[in-house]
């Protein structure tokens, strides 16, 4: 399956992403993880990526796009892939269509995963990730770790994102609103988008998202199997 997860800063985009890839078996693309992962590898693009990351603005779309781009093109992504913050913009969902119908392929579903915007700065700012594996985040309220400032799953120290904080949470709510949510309108005329709601535990959220792309009855998240 090729899914898009979309949805506000807070709403959950990367717990869900792990989860909901690791379930179907493909991977899970954040363009956010690779700058990231260029940003501590020091190298160029990092360090193009790295005021607008700091600063809570979108890197440049020729930047991000070729970055997408080279990633797709792998040969993992042939059975399908979920990408988790791209597109974030209409230039990137127009130059995602044009990669898919070049390849002859096509989105199945984009999820819009949807939180009240009051939540979103409290959400975030309890927000901890592990040093050692980027995929194990914890929430200081919702998902604690048992032992505070240590990851349950390696051990691994925890730490807030620099961008996690409240001024450059507000300007990447702003960056949502004028420049991420018409990409939602732009797949909801391709008919691809169901909303969700991210309200309620990790697991309630990924029933609806298992739901809304017909995998609902999957073993082990608490709906009858067929
Ligand atoms: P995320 O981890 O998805 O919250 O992304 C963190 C930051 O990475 C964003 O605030 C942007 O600065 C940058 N970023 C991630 N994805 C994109 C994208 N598709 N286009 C431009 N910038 C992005």
């Amino acid at each position: 399956m090729r899914i898009i997860l979309i949805g506000p800063p807070g709403a959950g985009k990367g717990t869900q992403a792990v989860r909901l890839a690791a379930h179907l078996s493909i991977p899970h693309i954040s363009t956010g993880d690779l700058f990231r992962a260029h940003m501590n590898q020091g190298d160029q693009l990092g360090r193009t990526a790295d005021v607008a990351v700091r600063a809570g603005l979108l890197v440049p779309d020729e930047v991000t796009i070729a970055m997408i781009e080279e990633r797709l093109a792998r040969p993992d992504t042939e059975g399908g892939f979920l990408l988790d913050g791209f597109p974030r913009n209409l230039a990137q969902a127009q130059a995602l269509d044009a990669l898919l119908a070049g390849a002859r392929s096509r989105l199945d579903s984009v999820l819009d995963l949807e939180i009240p915007e009051s939540q979103v700065v409290s959400r975030i700012a309890g927000r901890r990730l592990c040093r050692e594996d980027r995929e194990h985040i914890f929430h200081l309220d919702h998902s604690p770790p048992r032992v505070a400032g240590t990851c349950d799953v390696c051990g691994g120290e925890l730490y807030q994102r620099d961008d996690d904080h409240e001024a450059t949470v507000r300007r990447r709510l702003e960056v949502y609103r004028a420049d991420t949510a018409p990409v939602v309108d732009h797949y909801r005329g391709q008919g691809l988008v169901t909303r969700i709601s991210a309200l309620g535990s990790v697991e309630e959220v990924l029933d609806r998202a298992l739901a809304a792309i017909g995998q609902g009855e999957a073993q082990g998240h608490g709906l009858p199997s067929k």
